[in-house]
């Protein structure tokens, strides 16, 4: 398939040059000596320490909810801002590491849920940046609220509105610095729900990371993936969805919830944990089409 190739470009203006004469920090990092070990149950609130993923990559999310850095010569891309209450810790692990919240360029996010993009809101205001999302995921981002099209719009929260999104499409990538994000529509979860892909390098050493968005079919009590009269096309864009993703670059998978993918054994490099699986992507779409045809059975066997 051919992905389209509109490229968003980061431009110097003659007003933003002088703090750019030696480009942002790249790594200066001031890890804690005692890092903040996370439980795999952790809280969405729990704070974590920063820490690096891979190369220009890095955590800087809760114990239970993931934010990542990238960064670049030309500045910052952040994926995801938490609960409205994890901005603050967000805010502090990308200080912690050196990095200024100024050279942050762009926020996008996994999926329009409070618990991914609750803080955005104030993390745009902190650090400036543009803010790019899937145009499916736009509406409840501006409204701070979901609507009947998620299918857990009567149990989530509402979150703080955002606002100048500009949209990016499915294929879309986005350019700072040398780095270069592609955008993968992977409705489900929600129906804006995004997928990212990029490549980072050590040294001359290159990983495709994949920040892979929840694949979970959890609904309220009213909702029916399987309802084609209330939600058209939903059931056969989430099959395409796990098709999707389990052709994804892949070496390193990260999920909004680093519990979906044992981020913490991984990177703490617990027995048979690797942060490096190439079938990782292919296992974590397993998985949720196992689960997704569980759901889609206990539908079937419950309605009338
Ligand atoms: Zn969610």
């Amino acid at each position: 398939m051919k992905s389209k190739s509109k490229t968003y470009l980061y431009f110097f203006s003659i007003f933003s040059f002088a703090p750019f004469m030696f480009g942002p920090a790249q790594s200066a990092p001031t890890l804690s000596a005692k890092p903040i070990k996370c439980a795999q149950d952790a809280g969405w609130n729990d704070p974590a320490s920063a820490r690096r993923l891979y190369g220009n990559t890095w955590y800087v999310g809760t114990c239970g909810v993931s934010s990542v850095l990238i960064t670049t010569q030309q500045g910052h891309i952040l994926i995801d801002g938490g609960t409205p209450e994890a901005a603050n810790l967000i805010e502090t692990n990308i200080r912690s590491l050196g990095f200024q919240l100024s050279d942050v360029r762009y926020i996008l996010s996994s999926h329009e849920h409070f618990d991914h993009v609750g803080g955005i809101a104030q993390l745009q205001r902190n650090t400036g940046a543009k803010v790019l999302a899937r145009a499916a995921a736009i509406p409840a981002l501006e409204r701070g609220a979901n609507d009947r099209s998620d299918p857990q719009y009567k149990i989530i929260e509402g979150f703080s509105p955002v606002k100048d999104i500009q949209p990016i499409a499915d294929g879309e990538t986005l350019k700072l610095g040398a780095t270069t994000l592609t955008a993968h529509a992977t409705p489900g979860h929600t129906q804006g729900s995004t997928s990212w892909t990029w490549r980072s390098c050590v040294a001359n050493q290159c990983k495709q990371i994949a920040y892979v968005d929840s694949l979970s079919a959890i609904s309220d009590d009213e909702y029916q993936y399987s309802d084609e009269s209330q939600h058209p096309g939903v059931l056969q864009s989430f099959r395409a969805t796990l098709h999707k993703v389990a052709k994804l670059p892949c070496d390193i998978l990260i999920t909004p919830h680093p519990s979906a993918s044992d981020l913490w054994p991984r990177l703490d490099q617990e027995a048979n944990k690797k942060l490096v699986n190439k079938q990782a992507c292919q296992q974590y779409a397993q998985k949720a089409r196992v689960n997704l045809d569980a759901r889609i059975a206990k539908e079937k066997s419950s309605t009338p």
